[in-house]
């Protein structure tokens, strides 16, 4: 049995599961976040929302520092703030 960070690593195992993989890629890589993008970026939430591989996924993008899109269903400042947690986190462990 795949461990959840072997499975993360394995883009080849989780990647075909994904909800997106019929929808055109650029939906989940929205220009801005003001407009138009800003109801792309809802749209593309939404597909996510229904993603049975959504965890592998934030954490690969969390992983290999994916900057840019919509990745297990939060966008690039949701993510940034999760790193920021974890940092965090991980600093409070090697301190106490
Ligand atoms: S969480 Fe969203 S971006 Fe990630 S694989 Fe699923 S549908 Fe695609």
């Amino acid at each position: 049995m795949e461990t959840m960070k072997q499975a993360t690593w394995n883009y080849e195992y989780w990647r075909p599961r994904a909800t997106c993989k019929d929808y055109d890629p650029a939906l989940f890589f929205p220009v801005g976040v003001t407009g138009d993008a800003e109801l792309q970026i809802k749209s593309a939430k939404m597909v996510c929302g229904h993603c049975p591989v959504a965890m592998q996924c934030l954490e690969f993008a969390l992983r290999t520092n994916q900057e840019y899109g919509i990745w297990g269903g939060k966008d690039e400042e949701e993510r940034r703030v999760i790193r920021r947690m974890r940092r965090q986190q991980r600093k409070l462990a090697v301190a106490s």
